[in-house]
């Protein structure tokens, strides 16, 4: 495994309409498992092939959900990573929330992004079988907002406003 370098804009990769995969080879799992790397690294909760130079259409989110422990104090609960290869939105709720995003891609720079609060996903698998699932929330955000690297859209485009945070602000980075 290695490290990827993250891109940024305006690196115009970042702006292009990311092809699907077809093929499920060495090259693929290699991709996959560096990119799992680049995300823990960075660290960030979620990465888009396009923000490692390549433009094709593949994911890999990694979260844990907000749990409370036994004294009702709010913990991160156990992290699932997930890898999706040609992901789809199919349903989306029309209920929407406002949250604050930032992108490993844009550095200095987070906004206020409006996005579904439930949605339901469909792709393939890293061995390129179908796979479905359900999200809600932050989830749900981080894979909107992946699956939108994959159309050559980065969230100041959906903002309701964008700016530099104050260095006591830390948000997930996707
Ligand atoms: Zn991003």
């Amino acid at each position: 495994m290695a490290l990827r370098t993250i891109v940024t804009l305006p690196d115009p990769v970042l702006r292009r309409k990311a092809r699907p995969i077809t093929k499920f080879e060495k090259n693929l799992q290699t991709l996959i498992d560096d990119m799992i790397e680049t995300m823990r690294e960075a660290p960030g909760v979620g990465l888009a092939a396009p923000q490692v130079g390549i433009s094709d259409r593949l994911i890999v989110v990694e979260y844990g959900e907000d749990e409370e422990d036994e004294n009702g104090e709010i913990i991160e609960g156990p992290k699932k990573l997930y890898v999706m290869i040609n992901p789809e939105i199919v349903k989306f709720s029309e209920e929407k929330e406002l949250g604050v995003e930032g992108c490993l891609s844009i550095p200095g720079l987070v906004g206020e992004v409006e996005r579904h609060s439930t949605i339901q996903l469909k792709g393939l698998n890293r061995r390129g079988q179908p796979m479905k699932l359900k999200a809600e929330g932050w989830l749900a955000r981080i894979f909107q907002h992946e699956v939108d690297h994959l159309n050559g859209v980065v969230f100041p485009d959906r903002a309701t406003k964008v700016w530099k945070p104050s260095v006591d602000e830390e948000e997930d980075m996707v």
